[in-house]
């Protein structure tokens, strides 16, 4: 955790441009903007993973998340937000501490996420989402992971 920018922002070590705390979260801008008024939502308890934040904070970050959003939304240039959450290297997570970002986004904002769309082949989807429905009831009764 010594390491991590993100604890440093926690704890007031590093400079960061907040815009929200509480007792579970903070909110502050990132230093390199999508659009002007990107924000990241971090649990304040060190977690790599998203998937180690207890329920209860997780809630809290997708509550804050999209309240900025909707202040966000309100301002002139912006019509909508993105919420995105990288977990994983390969996912594009380059800061290892849980962080929700929160995009504002205009029509008119020349930003496009590159998102592209397979077609399974016949039968798969229905294989496929019969074996992650069985594996996501016991990933959901581990409390560990
Ligand atoms: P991700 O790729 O999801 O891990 O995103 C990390 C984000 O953290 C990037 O959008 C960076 O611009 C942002 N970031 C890195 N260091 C800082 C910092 N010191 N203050 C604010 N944002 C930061
Ligand atoms: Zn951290």
């Amino acid at each position: 955790m010594g390491e991590c920018i993100f604890c440093k922002i926690v704890n007031g070590e590093i400079p960061a441009a907040k815009v929200y705390e509480d007792d579970l979260v903070t909110a502050f801008l990132d230093i390199a903007p999508i659009n002007f008024g990107h924000v990241l939502v971090i649990p304040k308890e060190h977690h790599q993973s998203v998937s180690t934040v207890p329920e209860n904070v997780a809630g809290r970050m997708l509550k804050v998340a999209s309240r900025i959003g909707i202040v966000l939304k309100r301002r002139d240039e912006y019509d909508a937000y993105n919420l995105h959450l990288a977990d994983g290297t390969a996912a594009g997570q380059v800061v290892m501490h849980a962080h929700m970002h929160v995009v504002p986004r205009g029509v008119e904002d020349n930003f496009r996420w590159n998102w592209r769309q397979l077609t399974y082949p016949d039968g798969k989807a229905a294989e496929l989402a019969k074996e992650l429905a069985e594996k996501i009831t016991v990933a959901l009764s581990n409390t560990e992971e």
